[in-house]
């Protein structure tokens, strides 16, 4: 038997429960499929020379203090408040909405007490919210639903809004303020010197081995370790035995422009309606680095590819309550991250449900 615990995937999930583990004594090996540690946080410096995230833009929120602590431990930040705005008819609005979008948008001067009683006559009464559509409807009503939300869902997920549970647009405040940033966490922050450099220093531990382009399926003795933490999709792991359980892909188009100014005003704008991507970021709002020319992406929503986001659906949740039932009897096994446990999970909640784990793994462990 050997004394090791087996990390199988190097993104947040995995990296937070072997570091905890290793600081508890216990030696682990880290394997990802990829080539590299970080999982979809990854960052790297593009050949211009501009840090960029390779799979998208990710920026760091949260309240809780305690995450916040121990990522600390790996990394300095640099503040940043996102700012996003959607592109509607070809004029620039900001998102979530708030009083500025429906004064624009409206032609309006609306006080915040007026933007309330407006949002008031034209939202939709729902006596039970149910989809993303029942959130947004009862919100902001029917024009700004179809303006700002249908379409873009349809891209991003190739669904339509009433086929998807209200959490997913619940992600989305409505202000009646003038308030445009995107997130409103007492904490919200990029590691100063990106993400791989604070996974490079959560990953170095004399306890922990990591091996990069190593899948779980090239370990032959699995026996062999005392404990397994699976980051990984549940559905692979037990062979799709219940069914396949979806999850919508991306392709990014990174590109590079060789100009000094920005190449749009804030760190996301939206294209709900136009284009067959969803949203273009420039990573230098994000970053705040100082050079010459500026790199964005594109994203480009796919059915099939590498699995980004689960697909938060009634039906989809039923399919995963079978894999998770048979996960909850396993006692050499710990699922752990949004793949595994088939969360729609920002950073922050993935490193909360890590640390739990961890925990009770040092316990279980000893
Ligand atoms: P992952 O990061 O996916 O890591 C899992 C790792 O396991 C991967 O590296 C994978 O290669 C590896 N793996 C899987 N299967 C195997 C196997 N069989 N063998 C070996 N290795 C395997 N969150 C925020 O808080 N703020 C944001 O702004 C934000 N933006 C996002 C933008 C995009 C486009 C996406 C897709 C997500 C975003 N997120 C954001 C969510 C964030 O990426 C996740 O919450 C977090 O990265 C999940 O960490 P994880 O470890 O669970 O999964
Ligand atoms: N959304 C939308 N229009 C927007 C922004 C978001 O319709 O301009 C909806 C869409 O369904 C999206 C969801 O709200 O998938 C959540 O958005 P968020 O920005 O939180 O998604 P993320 O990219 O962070 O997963």
């Amino acid at each position: 038997m050997n004394d090791r615990v087996l990390v199988v995937g190097a993104g947040f999930a995995g990296s937070v429960v072997a570091r905890e583990l290793a600081d508890h004594g216990h030696k682990v090996l880290v394997i990802d499929k990829r080539e590299h540690l970080a999982g979809n946080a990854y960052d790297c410096h593009d050949e211009k020379g501009v840090l960029v995230h390779r799979y998208g833009p990710h920026i760091f929120h949260t309240n809780s203090e305690r995450i916040v602590r121990w990522l600390s431990r790996f990394t300095a930040w640099r503040f940043y408040e996102h700012r996003v705005l959607a592109e509607v008819d070809s004029v620039l609005y900001p998102i979530p909405v708030n009083r500025q979008t429906i004064n624009s948008l409206y032609g309006l001067n609306l006080s915040e007490e007026e933007a309330q009683q407006f949002l008031e006559k034209v939202r939709i009464d729902k006596p039970v919210i149910q989809t993303s559509e029942d959130v947004v409807l009862a919100s902001v009503g029917a024009d700004m639903c179809d303006k700002f939300f249908r379409g873009y869902t349809r891209k991003q997920w190739g669904l339509e809004l009433a086929q998807l549970s209200a959490g997913v647009a619940s992600r989305i405040p409505v202000r009646t303020n003038s308030d445009d940033r995107y997130f409103t966490d007492t904490y919200q922050f990029m590691p100063l010197e990106g993400y791989t450099r604070m996974f490079e220093r959560i990953l170095a531990h004399p306890n922990i081995t990591t091996s990069f382009g190593v899948s779980f399926a090239d370990i032959e003795d699995k026996d062999a370790f005392k404990h397994i933490v699976y980051t990984g999709t549940v559905d692979e792991y037990y062979d799709y035995c219940y069914g396949k359980l979806p999850y919508r892909s991306l392709a990014f188009e990174h590109q590079h422009f060789e100009q000094a100014k920005p190449f749009q005003p804030v760190g996301t704008v939206n294209y709900p309606n136009t284009h067959e991507y969803t949203r273009i970021t420039e990573f230098k709002h994000l970053t705040g680095q100082d050079c010459a020319g500026t790199s964005v992406v594109y994203e480009y929503p796919q059915a099939q590819g590498e699995p980004y986001y689960p697909i938060p659906r009634a039906e989809n949740e039923a399919l995963y309550k079978q894999y998770k039932q048979r996960a909850e009897q396993e006692t050499r096994v710990s699922f752990v991250g949004r793949l595994a446990q088939y969360r729609y999970y920002n950073m922050d909640q993935v490193v909360a449900t890590a640390l739990k784990t961890a925990e009770h793994l040092c316990e279980v462990l000893k």
